[in-house]
């Protein structure tokens, strides 16, 4: 947990580290782009999982009987803010195979950086879920605010958000909007730029994914 930040985890793991460097790196190639942020995600859900409830299923081994932890409670959904989010599903459900996946698009006005709303995709059962929302960049926080809003309009109590980088402005945003959403990052960078950009970063997440740069 970050000490500023009560609502923020942020993942120091060599191996994630490592890979985020060449995530911002300019010299990343959309290919490697892609694979290392499935990768990251990947060590994210980790993370964020890292509470879920387990209870003992009584099992045999080759050699005994035991009572062994399998994952209970709550069904997982994944919702993913379009069009970004999307290049960390495949990561997540690599590890959560059984969740399901909502979306939802947002677009961030030029002028504003406020979200527009444009889709909105969830399963009917989403109230009774645990939801873990997606989005590479925290950056003024106004989309995962507004995600949020959203699923939470649709009764849904428990709420998590992992990010592959997050700026201070973002975080602090969803501390006071959303103050009972942990949120999983990889890294808290500096600040954010005349533009709404995340400084150092890595530039537009979803023009790195899908090379539309
Ligand atoms: N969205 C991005 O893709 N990158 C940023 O730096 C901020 C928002």
């Amino acid at each position: 947990m970050s000490a500023d930040f009560p609502n923020l985890t942020v993942v120091m793991h060599p191996l994630v580290q490592h890979k985020l460097t060449w995530l911002r790196s300019v010299d990343t190639n959309t290919d490697s782009f892609r694979n290392l942020l499935r990768e990251v995600s990947q060590m994210l859900i980790y993370e964020a999982t890292r509470d879920l409830p387990t209870e003992l299923l009584t099992i045999t081994t080759p050699i005994t009987q035991m009572d062994s932890p399998v994952i209970s409670g709550k069904k997982l959904c994944i919702v993913s803010i379009l069009r970004a989010g999307n290049g960390m599903v495949d990561g997540v459900l690599a590890l959560l195979p059984l969740a399901r996946v909502g979306h939802i698009g947002l677009y961030r006005d030029p002028e504003t950086l406020e979200p527009v709303e444009y889709y909105f995709k969830v399963p009917a059962d989403i109230a009774e879920r645990q939801v873990i929302v997606v989005d590479p960049m925290l950056a003024t926080g106004n989309s995962a605010v507004a995600a949020i809003d959203r699923i939470k309009e649709s009764g849904c109590p428990s709420i998590k958000l992992i990010s592959l980088l997050a700026a201070p402005e973002g975080v602090a945003n969803m501390l006071r909007q959303h103050p009972d959403v942990p949120i999983v990052t990889a890294s808290l960078d500096s600040h954010l730029n005349d533009h709404g950009y995340i400084v150092p970063g890595l530039g537009d997440a979803g023009d790195r994914i899908y090379g539309t740069v």
